[in-house]
């Protein structure tokens, strides 16, 4: 399994399914594990970040293009057009997991950072996860989402 990618175009293919122009370390992706730490220290900035991602140009509703919002509880934003509300996580590989962003974003970077992809025994040991199938099932779904990403 051979993985070698970095953490932005990843990121950037989760959710847009293209790699976008040439990210710029240290502004578009961390480039140590220290920076990695920082940027990344709350499930709001997780969530910041994907919201970047997601609509790099600012927020647009998919139903009925507005471009205001207002940022609801976490994970969670209302257009003020037709009030519908718009998950940050939806349609990515993110939705619908019961664990939280930031160790997906730790997984992820310990996937991307590994010169061979990691293995399921070194996933398990740096997220502390405690089941290997566990493991085994996130390395595969994010192996999934750099081939096909999930809309
Ligand atoms: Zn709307």
């Amino acid at each position: 399994m051979k993985l070698n990618i970095h953490l932005a175009p990843l990121m950037l293919y989760w959710m847009n399914g293209h790699h976008g122009s040439h990210p710029v370390g240290g502004i578009n992706y961390p480039r140590t594990l220290q920076e990695f730490d920082q940027w990344f220290a709350t499930e709001q900035a997780c969530l910041d970040c994907l919201q970047r991602l997601r609509w790099p140009d600012g927020f647009v509703c998919p139903k009925c293009k507005g471009r205001k919002a207002w940022q609801m509880s976490s994970g969670l934003i209302r257009c003020v057009e037709c009030h519908n509300d718009v998950s940050v996580v939806a349609g990515t590989i993110f939705h619908g997991t019961r664990k939280p962003l930031k160790l997906w974003f730790q997984a992820a970077w310990y996937v991307t950072s590994q010169k061979l992809g990691g293995s399921t025994l070194g996933l398990k040991r740096v997220l502390g996860l405690n089941s290997h199938q566990t493991a085994w099932s996130w390395l595969h779904k994010m192996c999934r989402a750099m081939v096909r990403p999930e809309r």
